[in-house]
This record gives structure tokens, sequence and C-alpha cells, in this order.
């Protein structure tokens, strides 16, 4: 059906800004190894299915959830060492903690700052709430440019700084003494994302409550239930109070909390595919370092930037999904990814598809 006038009215209505960001993109991955999401490939043995199914036999899908989740919160606070004086703010992933704290702190020239490369939903959530988005560089060599860092804090004054822990797309941790400077130079909140803490053993939970303005994001996406969609956000009662009531009723489902209490009483599944995926990472990015025209960085996260040589990563990108195996080309999305490829840690077999498909 044609609307007559239908594309004069939105161009009048919708924010330029808005109009001009594409949605979030994800790929067909129909048919393909899927080595692009930074998702945990292992299913779970199958007694461990049958025992979550029972579980779900007896969700109440015609009542609405708990509101506060207790019995995640619970599980999260077992697994995840969460200092016990540390509050907690449930979200439908962390992007919805992302865009929650957002709101929570949005205003007439407020500005929120991570740098860059980086994940990308801090910029778009920023640009979504109409709020300015300040990207600062990385180094070359993917570390925080503390002059320039330092100096924009300063002038620009943020309200809110994202930094991830491990960074996406780049697989580093950032120096620990650097991040520390940042959350005692900010003015205002400084969010460390720990979406890769299974994957490293660095984390700034300990330091809650320490600076006033630290709060720790995390997710159960990249552990292995990206599915369920779950992020939590620890920190001070006084900052996740106000957050809170950013929060939209029930965001955590039935299905999910039920899921999520689940799957974190059975953690030690969890801990073993994510070791194996530790594993499997050294043993890649050994392979790797090994092929010519290759350069892979080291990573504390379960994927892998890897360097072609000059001009021939959208080929590579193209020849791998040619042969069954989807990952996600950087090139073309930052100066500083020129030439680069983000693999995702799967299991050895898809691993070794994966280098196999590689071959020229
Ligand atoms: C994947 C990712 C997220 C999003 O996690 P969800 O909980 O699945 O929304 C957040 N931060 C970083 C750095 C990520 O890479």
């Amino acid at each position: 059906m044609e609307c007559d006038g239908i594309d004069a009215l939105v161009a009048r209505w919708v924010r330029p800004q808005l109009r001009e960001l594409t949605a979030y993109p994800v790929a067909d991955a129909r048919g393909l190894i899927k080595l692009d999401a930074m998702e945990n490939p292992y299913r779970w043995p199958e007694s461990l299915r049958e025992a979550w199914l029972d579980q779900l036999r007896d969700a109440e899908i015609n009542r609405y959830p708990h509101p506060q989740a207790p019995g995640v919160k619970a599980g999260l606070r077992q697994t995840m060492s969460i200092p016990n004086e540390m509050d907690l703010v449930l979200g439908n992933g962390s992007d919805e903690l992302i865009q929650m704290i957002a709101m929570t702190l949005i205003g007439p020239g407020r500005k929120i700052l991570s740098v860059e490369p980086s994940f990308v939903m801090y910029r778009m959530i920023a640009t979504f709430l109409g709020m300015e988005y300040l990207g600062v560089s990385l180094k070359p060599d993917f570390s925080l440019d503390m002059e320039r860092l330092l100096d924009v804090i300063e002038v620009q004054q943020p309200v809110l700084i994202f930094l991830a822990y491990p960074n996406n797309p780049t697989g580093n941790l950032f120096a620990r003494e650097d991040l520390v400077r940042v959350i005692e130079s900010a003015p205002g909140l400084v969010v460390i994302d720990e979406a890769y803490a299974p994957f490293t053993d660095h984390s700034f939970m300990p330091l809650l409550g320490r600076y006033p303005n630290l709060l720790v994001m995390r997710t159960v996406s990249k552990m292995g239930l990206a599915g369920l969609r779950l992020g939590l956000l620890a920190g001070p009662a006084a900052w996740l109070n106000e957050i809170e009531k950013t929060r939209l009723p029930y965001n955590i489902n039935v299905l999910t909390q039920i899921s999520v209490e689940f799957s974190l009483r059975h953690q030690a599944i969890f801990d073993q595919q994510t070791h194996a995926i530790r594993q499997a990472r050294e043993t890649l990015i050994a392979a790797l370092s090994r092929i010519e025209g290759i350069e892979p960085m080291a990573s504390e996260a379960n994927f892998i930037l890897v360097r072609l040589a000059g001009g021939r990563a959208g080929a590579v990108f193209d020849q791998l999904r040619q042969r069954g195996v989807l990952v996600k080309k950087l090139d073309g999305s930052h100066p500083l990814l020129a030439d680069c490829l983000r693999i995702t840690v799967g299991t050895p077999e898809e691993n070794a598809a994966f280098l196999n498909a590689l071959k020229p």
C-alpha cells in the first residue's frame, strides 16, 4: 500500500540525527559457522537441558514476572563476587542498562564520553537520546591516549564515561592505573563495562565503593546466555536507586528469570566452557601468527582482532563467507581498524574450519 506524503512526514518529524543512523547491523548467518557475535558456541549436556525444561514447565507465563527478580540477583551475587554492600540493577541485556544510565543523567548540554574504537552502543544510545557524544581515539596500539583523554575530560566535563574492560573490538585491557586516573579525574559517573569478564582475570568489581563515581556493568551474554538478555549493574545504592527509577516494569521476563537462576546454579558448566574458549583462543592466536600476512592481536576476550596485509580484509571476509564462515569485518569502521577482521573464538572444530577457509 502506498501512502501519499508519508516520506515527507517522516522527514519532517523524525530527528535528523536518528534518520542518519543505520540500525545496529546483524548479518544473516543462516547455514554459516557463526564467528561474528561473541557467542559461546557450546550447547548444554542433554541431562542439563532436561532439568532446565522441567523448571520451565512450571513457568507461570500468564503472570507478570517478579519485578525485582530476587533469585536472579542472589545467583549473580554468588557467581560474580559482587561486594555485599553494593546494590544491583538488572537490565534486558547490558544494552538496556547503558540506556538507563544515560536516561538518568540526561540534560541540556550534557555529554557522554567513550573511546574509539569501542562498543558502538555507547555512541548510538547517546544519539537516540539527543545527548552529545565525545569519542576519544585510542592510540594505534589500542591503549588509552591519556594526555588527550584527561584533557577532553577537563575541558568538556562529561557527565558519563563508558570504558569497556576488556575493550571490544580490540580485545585488550586498558592499563589499570590509566583507568584509575580517569575515574579520579572524571566529574561524573564512570561505568566500567566488563562484558568479557569470563575471559580475563582482571576486574574493577573489588574496587566498587572506593570511588564515589565508579559503577561496574556485566552481562551473562558472552558467558553463554546471549539468548536470555540479562545484564547487571553493580555499585553504591545512592546511584543505583536513581538509575532503578528509569527501569521499565518487568523488564526481566519470566522465562529469563527461571533460566538464569537455573543456569547460575550450574555455573561449573559455564566455567568449563569459558575455560575451553580461553584455551582455544591461545591455540588460535598461535596458529594465526604462523600465517604470513596476518597479524593477530593479543586478547583477553572471546574474540581475536586480526590485521591483514594491506587492502585484503574485504576479499578475505568474502572468501570466508563463501566457504561457510561468518566473521566481523571492521575495516572501514574506524581508521585504527583498517584491514581488520574480528573472529569470535568457536569450538576447536569451528576454529579449524575457519583456519582452513582462510587458506588461499
Ligand atoms: C556484547 C557487549 C555488550 C552487550 O551485552 P548484552 O548484555 O548482550 O546487551 C556490552 N558491552 C560490550 C563491550 C559488549 O561487547
